[in-house]
């Protein structure tokens, strides 16, 4: 579904990327004020901008301390959040 390869994998730690919406990001920013590690430039998916993001370098950006995390959306399409992904 994502065609760039780039975005597929981590480049600190190998994990597959996932996708926050850019009005996602924006929220986080309002609520954490994290220093993002391996957050990306915008891509269109489908019509909508997202930002590539690592889920493990930045597990806490997307909500793991918080009770309901941001979505994201994998690379498979699927949207899930950063509590899931640690399970699995
Ligand atoms: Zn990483």
């Amino acid at each position: 579904m994502i065609s760039d390869k780039s975005l597929e994998k981590c480049q600190h730690c190998g994990t597959s990327s996932v996708l926050v919406e850019s009005e996602v990001v924006i929220r986080i920013k309002e609520l954490l004020q994290p220093n993002f590690k391996t957050l990306g430039t915008a891509v269109t998916v489908n019509g909508n901008r997202y930002h590539p993001i690592c889920p493990s370098c930045d597990s806490y950006a997307l909500g793991l301390d918080l009770v309901e995390a941001f979505p994201v959306l994998t690379q498979s399409g699927k949207i899930t959040t950063v509590h899931e992904l640690e399970k699995s």
